[in-house]
């Protein structure tokens, strides 16, 4: 997997569109099986998590406007389930604000009117940071005694148990450990963690620290380091 670049298809990965309106869902439809990508489309959120329970996809494209449950309340049901990276379709200034907000850890977010192409290059880019890493690299990467970075499952366990994180609490987590005792400043954070692409600022590097500690408690040593940034360890 590592070896392979844009324009190589290894399987077919499955996505899920959840979308009620049908121009976009089938023109996101047209450009991903065009990258190689088997699509599900849903019209609704709870037609969205029947399928996602019926066929596990990669990866979620999700539409805020939607009949019924909206994007939020669908992001948080998905949550529930598995660690399925979630792409927000956001339609107004008010929603962008509520995706970075991230209770929901929203793995990345496009705007409507948008480029069926620019979607495609952030899927892949969302599916490559979740790649497995290379077999040299450990696997599994111990914060202290308490707490366990599982790279392979991408998992993080405190005393042995899993706590569940969105995609990007773990790739923020799992670089801080890979980087101990280091000082490491919020830009050099986005610029790993989120990619030189994403138009975010620090506030998202805030965001996600604040959601860390809330999840894994107060004995995760994650100093904030006045001036610079953050230091785990
Ligand atoms: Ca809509």
């Amino acid at each position: 997997m590592t070896e392979c670049n844009d324009v190589c298809v290894v399987a077919e990965q499955t996505l899920i569109v959840i979308e009620d309106d049908e121009n976009i869902a089938d023109l996101l439809d047209t450009y991903l099986r065009t990258a190689g990508f088997r699509v599900l489309l849903a019209p609704s959120g709870e037609r969205g998590l029947e399928l996602i329970d019926q066929h596990s996809p990669v990866l979620a494209i999700l539409d805020i406007g939607l009949p019924g449950m909206d994007g939020f309340d669908v992001c948080r049901r998905i949550r529930e389930r598995a660690a399925m990276p979630v792409l927000f379709l956001t339609a107004r200034d008010g929603e962008i604000d509520r995706v970075l907000g991230l209770e929901l850890g929203a793995d990345d977010y496009v705007t409507k009117p948008f480029s069926p192409r620019e979607v495609v290059a952030r899927v892949k880019a969302i599916l490559r940071r979740g790649e497995s890493p290379a077999p040299s690299d450990a696997t599994v990467l111990k914060i202290g005694d308490d707490f366990e970075v599982d790279l392979s499952r991408r998992e993080v366990r405190v005393k042995g148990e899993p706590v569940g994180l969105a995609t990007r609490e773990f790739d923020l987590v799992a670089h801080l450990a890979h980087n101990q005792g280091l000082a490491l400043s919020r830009q050099q954070l986005l610029d790993s963690v989120w990619g030189a692409d994403w138009y975010g600022d620090d506030r998202t590097v805030d965001v996600h620290v604040r959601q860390l500690r809330r999840k894994l408690g107060d004995d995760l040593p994650l100093a904030t380091v006045w001036g610079i940034g953050y230091r785990l360890g």
